[in-house]
């Protein structure tokens, strides 16, 4: 499904319960108030689409990017708070008991029993559940417990909202709206079970192990697994998938990591990865064997599609492990279209797998622009960081108009070289990125 397609299915699912209000033919009752349950209805699918959104699922993150669904989740997350928190002040009709001559309740507002905890319950954890995600790097507890969380803390509150809408509103005791929440609440359930039941259950079955650990550059490690009895995974160049390395299936102690070996290479798969936390800081103590769980691949920045006559790699510290996956494949399948791999670090030994960049530059002819901020004395590549200047100084007219851009690197080198390259007049287009944070 085309990502125009997405945004149209996503719509309609945001705003199809306004529709079915509408279609319920109530009388109308003051402005304000259709508009603070109008609020409430589209504030509430919104919640329940952002389950399917964080949950994985490649015909959603495969056409825009998982960064990109991400982002759109917390901005998503965001507006739906907004329109919850708004809600219950635009009200202007009284609190009351439903009265027997207003069987529709055109004239009061139900504000009693399970109605009024629920809303209330949920009027106070939505807000908590955004702020901690939003302040999430600060908070004193690990990744996964957050993760732990913040998914439970979201099922609380899509089932606290769903009472709330059943007991309390207006057009949600309508069969039509009831039942829309119904099957939308249990796909958002479904997606929970699919991410931490259904997929945890087929990785026991195609199991993978350690092959092999070693460090290549500072800090940088390359870890391979290899799978148990099976033939591996069906992989682009340049996708990425969760591993999960000596712990069941069904622990949250999984990290997402871009493949770095390209499908050329075999059933092994190889990953770079930087010491960060936790998980990244434990590479120097895995030991070859050690049981490994995948689930992938994910991730759109592969060249599927995309027929430009030349290909630029810009690549920022351990960004360069989906572009040599990429470049693999490429020198692999003998593509004859020109490379330019501008790669930049800090310092020479934080340089990941040199022997990998002269092979690419010697059998694909790869232009390989080596950039340190921090050069040895005797440094012959080029001195700087990767920035506007340097962009510009690199390609010339012809790249921009035609060639595709892959980008992956520390935020603000993205960031500057997305712009750069916009402003130079290169099409969002031909510009394929990846970022390795999800805000
Ligand atoms: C699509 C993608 C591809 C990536 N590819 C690479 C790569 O090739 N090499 C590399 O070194 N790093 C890569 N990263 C970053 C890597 O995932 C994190 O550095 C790593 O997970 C940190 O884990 P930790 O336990 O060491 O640190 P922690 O302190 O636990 O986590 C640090 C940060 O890493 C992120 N993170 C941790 N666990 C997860 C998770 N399960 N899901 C999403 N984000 C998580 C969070 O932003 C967290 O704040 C990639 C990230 C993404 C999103």
């Amino acid at each position: 499904m085309p990502a125009i397609a997405l945004i149209g299915l996503y719509l309609a699912v945001a705003f199809a319960p306004l529709g079915l209000a509408v279609a319920s033919a109530r009388p109308p009752r003051p402005i304000l108030d259709e508009l603070a349950t109008g609020a409430a209805l589209v504030a509430f699918a919104i919640l329940l689409a952002e389950f399917l959104l964080s949950g994985r699922f490649r015909a959603i993150s495969g056409r825009v990017g998982m960064d990109v669904t991400m982002r759109f989740h917390q901005l998503l997350a965001r507006t739906a708070l907004a329109l919850a928190m708004v809600h219950p002040f635009l009200y202007t009709l009284p609190f009351n008991r439903p009265l027997p001559y207003d069987p529709t309740r055109q004239l009061t507002l139900t504000f009693e029993g399970e109605g009024l905890v629920t809303g209330v319950l949920a009027f106070l954890l939505l807000p908590s559940l955004v702020i901690l995600s939003i302040g999430r790097d600060k908070l004193p507890f690990r990744y996964e417990t957050w993760r732990f969380m913040h998914g439970i803390g979201a099922l609380a509150v899509a089932g606290l909202v769903y009472l709330h809408a059943v007991e309390a509103g207006r057009y949600s005791q309508d069969w039509m709206l009831r039942g829309f929440w119904s099957g939308l609440l249990g796909l958002a359930v479904l997606s929970l079970l699919v991410v931490y039941v259904f997929k945890p259950l087929l990785q026991l079955r195609r199991g993978w192990h350690v092959s092999g650990v070693r460090q290549v550059a500072e800090r940088t490690w390359e870890l391979t697994i290899a799978p148990d009895g099976h033939d591996g995974l069906t992989y682009r160049a340049g996708q990425f998938a969760w591993i999960n390395i000596g712990h069941s299936p069904f622990s949250l102690d999984e990290n997402p990591f871009s493949i770095c070996s390209s499908p050329a290479e075999g059933r092994e798969l190889r990953f770079l990865i930087k010491e960060l936390g936790d998980f990244t800081g434990s590479l120097s103590r895995i030991r070859p064997g050690t049981q490994a769980h995948l689930d992938g691949p994910h991730g759109h920045l592969t060249l599927q599609g995309r027929s430009a006559p030349g290909i630029a790699f810009i690549a920022g510290g351990v960004g360069i492990a989906p572009m040599l996956s990429l470049l693999g494949q490429l020198a692999h399948d003998g593509d004859p279209r020109p490379t330019v791999l501008v790669y930049g670090n800090r310092a020479a030994d934080q340089i990941a797998l040199g022997d990998e960049l002269a092979r690419l530059r010697r059998v694909h002819k790869t232009q390989v622009v080596q950039v340190l901020s921090g050069p040895p004395p005797d440094w012959s590549g080029e001195v700087g960081i990767i920035d506007a200047a340097r962009i510009r100084a690199l390609f010339g007219e012809e790249q921009y108009r035609d060639w595709l851009f892959v980008l992956c690197g520390p935020p603000a080198m993205m960031e500057t070289v997305e712009e750069t390259l916009l402003e130079i007049g290169v099409s969002s287009r031909t510009i394929l990125a990846e970022r390795f944070r999800y805000d």
